[in-house]
C-alpha cells in the first residue's frame, strides 16, 4: 500500500498550492524534533496554542523535508523544491488521512478506552496474543488526537490484528478517534474520577467514552458499577452491540466466583458458559486483577486456546513502559528501555537518547527486532538509518538476526559494530568492552532479558533512590503554559539541582519543550548545565566577583542586584574589554532579599548608559503570591515594580523582558504575567497557590527497601535513647534511609509514616543517620527487600513535609546527593 502526495492531497481534500514532484510518502511527521527520514516524510504543520508548526517549515526544508500540509500559504519562493498542500484544518487533515488508511483494512481491530489501564491492557493483550497474530499496536500511550493517527498509519497488509487505545479529555474528541480506529472489538477498562474537568458529570464522561464503540461488534466491560452497567446496556440496545460483561453479576458472560491471593499470585475462579474456569496471574493488586480480567475475557471472546493463554498470563510482567535513565559505570549515562523492541518505540527511545547532550559519544545496545511480517532487510536498514541520523557511534547487536543484517549498519556508516549471539556471550566479554563517558541506550525484546546487562552497567549504590518522572515534569509545565498568553515567555527555575530532582536531566526535558530561559542560584550550577549540553540562556541569581570569569566563559547571565555588584562587574568587563554582556536587573519591591531599591536607582541608571551591559530582563520577586490575605501587598509590589521599570525604559531605549511571577503568581495572579514568568516548584508538582485549576502530577518518588524484620515483645525498645517503646507484640522493619539521606530526624517516634505494601506504617524510635525503623505489625505480607515509599504518588511530599513541620521545598532539596536519581519517561 503506497501513498503519493497527489493521492494524499485528494484524500484530505487539500489544495495543492505548489507541486514539484509526485513524491512517495512513508512517514507522517508532526513534531520537527522527531525527524528521521526527511525524503519520505510528510510534515503536518499543526497549530497549538503556543506553537505553530508553520514556523518549522524553514528548518525542515533545510533538513531535506519536501512535503508539507499547511493551513496558511508560506512564502513559496523560499522553498522552490517542496510540495505544499493547503487545508483549512491541519489536524483534521491528519485524522482524515489516518481514517482513510484504516478503512482499507478488514482485520479485527481492538479499541480500548477508559480512565485507567488502557496502556497496560493493550500491552498485556499484545503479550498474550502475539504468538497467534501479527499485531500492530499503538506505541507507548499514543492515544490522543495526534497520537491515534500516528498509531494507525503504520498498519500494513502483513498485520492480522490491531490494538489501539484512545484517550480523551473533553467532549467531542471521541467521535474523531472513533472515525480513525473503527474498532471491531471494544474494551472499556473502567471509569474513574480522573480528568473529569472537561466534563459536567461522570455520566457525561462515560457516554463520551462509549462513542468509541459506536460500531463495534462486541464490547468487553466490567459490570460491577451500576452507572456503567446501565449506560452500557442502553447503548448496546440502541446500537445493536453484543456485550461481553464480566464481574460479580450473574447475567454477565463471565461471573467471578472467587479471588484468592497468595504471596505473589492471584487465583481467579469464574463461571463461563456453565463451566468453572480458573486463571492464575502473577500479581495481587486490584488494578492488575482488573486489567488481567479484561485481557482474559477478550481472549475468551476471540476463542483463543485457554491453555496457551494461561501460560502467557503467568508470564505477564509489570509494564515498565517507562524508559529509565540513570548514572552508570565510568561516568556513563544508561538509558534502559528494554521492555519492548519494535520500530516505533525504538525511534522514540533514540529520540530521547539524542536529547541527552551530557556526552558526545552514543552507544546503542539492541537485540533482534521481532517485527512481525516485515521484510527484515528493509527493517534493519530503517533502524540503521535512524541510528545514523541520531549520530550513534557504536552499535552492540545481540541476536542472530541483527548480526545477519550487519551490512545495513555498515552501509549507514555506524562507526563501530560489535555483535553477540546472546546476552550470555556479551556478559562473558563484558570486561573487554570499553564503556566510558558515553550515553548508552539499552533496547530490546523482553525474551532477551537485557536487565542483566543493565545490572552490569549500573553504578552500584545503596538501595535508596529518588525517581523522577520526566513525563510529569512535562505535564506540569504544560498545565502552567495553558494559563499563559501565547506570547508570555517562561523561565524555569532549576536552582538547587532542579529542586533536588537533577540538573541537566530536567533541563534537557525543558529545553526539548522550548521554554525560553533557565535560572539557577549559583554559577557552578550553571556550569553543570553547560557541561550537560544545555544551550538555553541561563540566569544566575547569586553571583559574586570570584565567579565573573566562569560566567563569561560559560555564557551565563548574571542577576545584577546591588550597586557594589554592578560596579565590580562593570570594572571587570572594562578590564576584559567585553561589551554588551547580557545581564538581568533585580529590583527590590518588598521581598527585601536582593535587588535595587528605589533610592539606588540613580546609580543603576547612570551605569546602564554605558555599552557594557545588555539588559535582557528586569525583574522582582513576590513575597507572598500564594496568600490571598496578602494580595494587596502583592499588588503593591507589582505597582512599585512598574514604576521603577518605566524609569529604566527611558534610559535604555531598547526592549527588555519584564517579569515578577513565581509559581503561585502564575496560578493566582494572571494579570501579573508581564513578558515572562518564573516557574519553580509548580513544575515539580507542587503549588500552594493552586486553586484546583491545575491538575499537577507528583514528579518525585523517594523509595527505599527493607533491610531486616524483627519481632519484638511488649516492653522492648527500638533505636537510640530507647525512645521507641513497644506496647504489644510488634513487627519492626529496618528501612535503608536516615537523616543523612534527607529523611528529617523530626519524623522520629511516630510523627512520620512510610508507605509499605498499600499501608502507612509509622516510624518507631529515633531516625538514625542511615536507617529508620517502622512498625509494620498492621501491614500484611511484608518481606525483607520489599520496597518502601517515603514520599511519592501514594504519599504526597506535602504530607510528609507537614509531619516534619517544614515545607515541600525543603524536603525536596534536602534529599542528599548520595541518593541515586533515576529518571523515567514514557
Ligand atoms: C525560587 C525562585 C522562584 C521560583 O519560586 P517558586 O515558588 O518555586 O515558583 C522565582 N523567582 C525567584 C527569584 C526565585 O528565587
Amino acid at each position: 500500500m503506497q501513498y503519493y502526495i497527489e493521492h494524499i492531497a485528494s484524500v484530505i481534500h487539500g489544495t495543492v498550492i505548489q507541486e514539484r514532484r509526485n513524491d512517495r510518502i512513508e512517514q507522517l511527521l508532526t513534531d520537527s524534533r522527531r525527524l528521521i527520514f526527511p525524503k519520505s516524510s510528510l510534515f503536518f504543520a499543526l497549530k497549538g496554542p503556543r506553537r505553530d508548526g508553520q514556523t518549522f517549515i524553514g528548518y525542515l526544508y533545510h533538513k531535506g523535508v519536501r512535503n508539507f500540509v499547511v493551513s496558511e500559504q508560506p512564502d513559496l519562493a523560499q522553498y522552490p523544491a517542496a510540495n505544499f498542500v493547503q487545508v483549512p484544518d491541519v489536524l483534521q487533515a491528519l485524522q482524515l488521512l489516518a481514517a482513510y488508511h484504516r478503512s482499507r483494512f478488514t482485520i479485527p481491530v481492538i479499541g480500548i478506552t477508559g480512565s485507567n489501564g488502557k496502556t497496560i491492557v493493550k500491552e498485556w493483550l499484545n503479550q498474550i496474543l502475539d504468538q497467534q497474530f501479527a499485531i500492530i499496536r499503538s506505541p507507548k500511550s499514543y492515544n490522543s488526537q495526534i497520537g491515534v493517527p500516528l498509531s494507525v498509519w503504520p498498519m500494513s497488509e502483513s498485520h492480522e490484528l490491531a490494538i489501539f487505545e484512545a484517550g480523551i479529555s473533553k467532549r467531542g474528541e471521541m467521535e474523531k478517534l472513533e472515525a480513525i480506529i473503527k474498532p471491531t472489538i471494544g474494551i472499556l477498562t473502567n471509569i474513574g474520577e480522573a480528568h473529569s474537568e472537561g466534563f459536567d458529570s461522570i455520566k457525561e464522561k462515560l457516554e463520551e467514552k462509549l462513542r468509541l464503540f459506536d460500531t463495534v461488534n462486541t464490547l468487553v466491560y466490567r459490570n460491577d458499577q451500576d452507572l456503567v452497567e446501565e449506560t452500557v446496556q442502553q447503548m448496546a440496545q440502541s446500537r445493536g452491540i453484543r456485550l461481553f460483561a464480566w464481574g460479580g453479576k450473574k447475567d454477565g458472560a463471565v461471573q467471578i466466583t472467587g479471588i484468592e491471593k497468595t504471596a505473589h499470585n492471584t487465583i481467579i475462579t469464574a463461571s463461563y458458559k456453565g463451566d468453572v474456569e480458573k486463571i492464575v496471574i502473577p500479581f495481587t493488586d486490584d488494578a492488575s486483577i482488573e486489567n488481567a480480567m479484561h485481557c482474559w475475557c477478550t481472549a475468551l471472546l476471540m476463542k483463543q486456546d485457554m491453555q496457551k493463554v494461561q501460560q502467557q498470563l503467568l508470564l505477564l510482567t509489570r509494564v515498565a513502559m517507562r524508559l529509565e535513565m540513570k548514572t552508570g559505570i565510568n561516568n556513563c549515562t544508561v538509558i534502559n528501555d528494554s521492555y519492548s523492541a519494535d520500530l516505533s518505540s525504538f525511534t522514540i527511545a533514540l529520540d530521547f537518547l539524542s536529547q541527552q547532550a551530557q556526552h558526545n559519544r552514543r552507544t546503542v545496545i539492541l537485540t533482534d527486532i521481532p517485527e512481525s511480517g516485515r521484510n527484515e532487510k528493509e527493517l534493519y536498514t530503517e533502524v540503521a538509518n535512524a541510528m545514523q541520523q541520531r549520530k550513534v557511534n557504536r552499535l552492540i547487536g545481540i541476536g542472530e538476526t541483527i548480526h545477519h543484517h550487519a551490512a545495513a549498519f555498515e552501509a549507514a556508516g555506524i562507526a563501530e559494530l560489535l555483535f553477540f549471539p546472546t546476552v550470555d556471550a556479551f556478559k562473558k566479554d563484558f570486561h573487554h568492552i570499553p564503556f566510558r563517558d558515553e550515553t548508552i541506550l539499552l533496547k530490546g525484546a523482553r525474551v532477551f532479558e537485557l536487565e542483566e546487562i543493565d545490572r552490569l552497567l549500573e553504578q552500584k549504590v545503596h538501595q535508596t533512590v529518588l525517581e523522577i518522572d520526566l513525563n510529569a515534569v512535562t505535564h506540569n509545565l504544560k498545565q502552567y503554559q495553558q494559563l499563559l498568553r501565547p506570547e508570555t515567555k517562561l523561565m524555569a527555575m532549576v536552582k538547587a539541582f532542579a529542586y533536588g530532582s537533577g540538573s541537566f536531566e530536567v533541563a534537557n526535558v525543558l529545553q526539548y519543550h522550548k521554554i525560553d530561559y533557565l535560572a539557577v542560584a549559583y554559577a557552578d550550577e550553571g556550569v553543570e548545565l553547560r557541561k550537560g549540553g544545555i544551550n538555553l540562556p541561563v540566569m544566575v541569581m547569586n553571583v559574586d566577583p570570584t565567579t565573573f570569569d566562569v560566567l563569561v566563559q560559560y555564557n551565563l547571565e548574571p542577576d545584577i542586584y546591588a550597586p557594589e555588584l554592578l560596579h565590580a562587574f562593570e570594572a571587570y568587563l572594562k578590564r576584559e574589554g567585553i561589551q554588551q554582556f547580557p545581564v538581568h536587573i533585580e529590583l527590590e519591591t518588598g521581598m527585601n532579599r536582593l535587588g535595587f531599591s528605589e533610592s539606588q536607582l540613580p546609580v543603576l541608571l547612570e551605569s546602564l548608559r554605558s555599552k557594557l551591559f545588555k539588559v535582557q530582563s528586569v525583574f522582582s520577586h513576590l513575597a507572598a503570591s500564594e496568600d490571598p490575605q496578602q494580595d494587596a501587598y502583592t499588588k503593591q509590589q507589582a505597582e512599585r515594580f512598574e514604576g521603577m521599570v518605566s524609569k529604566l525604559q527611558q534610559i535604555l531605549g531598547y526592549p527588555f523582558i519584564k517579569h515578577i511571577s513565581n509559581t503561585a503568581g502564575i496560578s493566582r495572579h494572571p494579570e501579573l504575567q508581564m513578558d515572562m514568568v518564573r516557574l519553580g516548584i509548580g513544575m515539580y508538582g507542587i503549588d500552594s497557590g493552586n486553586t484546583h485549576l491545575l491538575q499537577l502530577q507528583e514528579v518525585s518518588t523517594l523509595k527505599s527497601t527493607i533491610a531486616q524484620i524483627k519481632q519484638l515483645e511488649e516492653g522492648e525498645t527500638v533505636s537510640y535513647g530507647r525512645k521507641g517503646v513497644v506496647t504489644r507484640k510488634t513487627n519492626i522493619a529496618t528501612v535503608r534511609i536516615g537523616y543523612a539521606d534527607g529523611y528529617p530526624r523530626s519524623l522520629s517516634t511516630g510523627v512520620g509514616k512510610m508507605w509499605v505494601n498499600g499501608h502507612l506504617a509509622p516510624v518507631i524510635g529515633i531516625v538514625c543517620m542511615d536507617m529508620t525503623m517502622i512498625d509494620i505489625t498492621d501491614v500484611p505480607q511484608v518481606k525483607v527487600g520489599d520496597e518502601v515509599v517515603i514520599f511519592g504518588k501514594q504519599l504526597p511530599v506535602e504530607q510528609v513535609a507537614h509531619w516534619a513541620q517544614t515545607i515541600p521545598y525543603q524536603m525536596l532539596t534536602g534529599i542528599s546527593q548520595r541518593v541515586k536519581r533515576v529518571y523515567f519517561q514514557d
